[in-house]
């Protein structure tokens, strides 16, 4: 069996693949493996579904190779596009499915699951734009030479995805590869693997010919390593903790030195001059470290606060922290949902347990809710100092630290102090504060007024031990294109 009917309390019932997606059919991997899939709301079971290991890996891989040496390459650039046009459109379709299993998966609130899946029709459309325009170049050397300069896909890309965002990774990955005439073979999260085979079925609906695109549940250790280490994937491209970015290099480096993008942790600052709109800061503070439970690589984590204005800000932040609603990721008016696991909730509550340890302060939140589920209060840390744990390590739940600074410089500084550069945030009403801020820190998007707002159009990756690479926009196919230059030596030269 490689599917099973489920239920969820948005879109009643459907069809849940369970199989591994490889050359467009669910099969039950070589193993006979499977895993059960835990609902992070209420920890129940939500079913059991096939897991890849190496084996599954190898044949994935050379479903990818095939389709990459035959019907992929002679597929024109405007077809590629048209799939996926199409598959966005797919997933507009089933948008409430799609959002729905995210939830029940994830745990994530309904409302934010839609957000996701627009998103990634929205990202799988614009990749599907790009693909008839990746261009190359003539450059004039000699007169008696002709160059010319050439974008060719890399070949069959390894990608190796989280599970906070799992659908909208999922088109992160896909779109540019897939656009520049590469094949795929993509891991999910062992924590949520449920809608990216929801997702895999529009993948042969859309019509893309059997092997382009290949969708594996599996661990990341065992499918995840494979996939990393395999001497004919071409490229891999992860999405995930900076220790497995670690390892995945490695690996790659021990292997055919496959190309390495590598989307990794934050512990990004969000920072609060005392010009700014106050209002304004503390909702987009608030967003910045708790949507999607605080489970963002670039999630605002250090608040610093000008010190002319931090007590103020501290009492309106808490009470917003407060407001928000925390409970079933199903009910519409729900912000927060569980976190997504109980490895994470542990996690987390060991960074809280550490934070007070260490003497810092919490002004609200810290503890668990209820005794079903993983829910976690928001959670605001002040009295910290920057060596604390809690201000230099990514917890990734929703828990921040707060603290004051006197000056523009002073802001800079802290913000700057740490081994991650994925983002940051300024919030002032000065234009000149907010573009020498900006251009002080050392951050892959710095958001100015706003935080989170991240657009498939606009390039986001990291400074520092953040990563390697950039996905979204147009930056995104340098990563999975490879430049080849011709050089045609001519007969003699016509002129004179
Ligand atoms: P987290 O700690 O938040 O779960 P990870 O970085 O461990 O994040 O996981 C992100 C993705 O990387 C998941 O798909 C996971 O299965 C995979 N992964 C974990 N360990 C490895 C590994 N050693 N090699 C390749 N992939 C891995």
């Amino acid at each position: 069996m490689t599917s099973i009917t489920l239920k969820t309390p948005h879109s009643g019932e459907y069809e849940q693949p369970t199989g591994l997606f490889i050359n467009n059919e669910f099969v039950k991997g070589v193993d006979g493996k499977t895993f059960e899939v835990i609902n992070p709301t209420d920890e129940s079971v939500i079913c059991s579904i096939h897991e890849a290991t190496e084996k599954d890996v190898d044949l994935a891989v050379s479903a990818a190779r095939k389709a990459f040496e035959g019907p992929w390459r002679k597929e024109t650039p405007e077809n590629r596009g048209r799939l996926l046009v199409k598959l966005a459109d797919l997933f507009e379709k089933h948008s409430d499915t799609l959002a729905a299993v995210e939830s029940l998966d994830n745990g994530k609130a309904i409302s934010m699951a839609k957000g996701d899946v627009a998103a990634s029709a929205g990202c799988l459309r614009y990749y599907g734009g790009w693909a008839d325009k990746i261009e190359g170049k003539v450059v004039d050397t000699t007169p008696d030479t002709f160059n010319y300069i050439k974008k060719e896909p890399i070949g069959v890309c390894g990608q190796i995805i989280p599970w906070n965002f799992p659908l909208l990774m999922w088109s992160w990955k896909i779109g540019p590869a897939v656009a520049a005439g590469n094949t795929v073979v993509l891991k999910t999260a062992e924590q949520t693997p449920l809608s990216a085979l929801v997702a895999a079925k529009l993948i042969k609906e859309a019509g893309f010919p059997p092997g382009v695109i290949n969708i594996i549940s599996g661990f990341g250790k065992i499918a995840g390593a494979a996939i990393a280490s395999h001497m004919d994937v071409d490229k891999v491209a992860f999405t995930g903790s900076t220790v497995v970015g670690r390892q995945i290099m490695k690996a790659a480096a021990g292997s055919n030195l496959k190309k390495v993008t590598l989307e990794l942790g934050g512990k990004s600052p969000n920072i609060v001059f005392e010009d700014a709109d106050i209002d304004n800061a503390i909702s987009w503070v608030n967003f910045g470290i708790y949507f999607n439970h605080g489970q963002c690589c670039c999630a605002g984590s250090r608040v610093y606060v000008q010190e002319s204005i931090y007590d103020k800000f501290i009492e309106q932040f808490k009470a917003r922290a407060e407001k928000n609603a925390v409970g079933d990721p199903f009910h519409e008016q729900t912000f927060q949902g569980p976190q997504v696991s109980k490895l994470q909730f542990d996690r987390i509550m060991g960074y809280i347990e550490d934070g007070k340890k260490a003497g810092a302060k919490i002004e609200t939140g810290g503890k668990r809710i209820g005794d079903k589920g993983y829910f976690i209060e928001p959670t605001i840390f002040s009295n910290v100092t920057e060596d604390m744990k809690i201000v230099q390590e990514e917890i990734f739940g929703p828990v921040c630290t707060i603290s004051k600074f006197k000056t523009k410089e002073e802001a800079v500084k802290i913000g700057n102090n740490t081994t991650y550069g994925l983002a940051a945030a300024v919030h002032t009403s000065n234009l000149n504060t907010a573009i020498e801020v900006s251009n002080a820190l050392r951050a892959g998007t710095v958001w100015v007024n706003t935080y989170n707002t991240l657009h498939w159009q606009l390039p986001f990756g990291g400074f520092k031990e953040s990563g390697i690479g950039r996905e979204l926009g147009e930056a995104a196919l340098e990563n999975y294109t490879q430049t080849k230059t011709v050089s045609i030596r001519l007969g003699d030269a016509l002129f004179g």
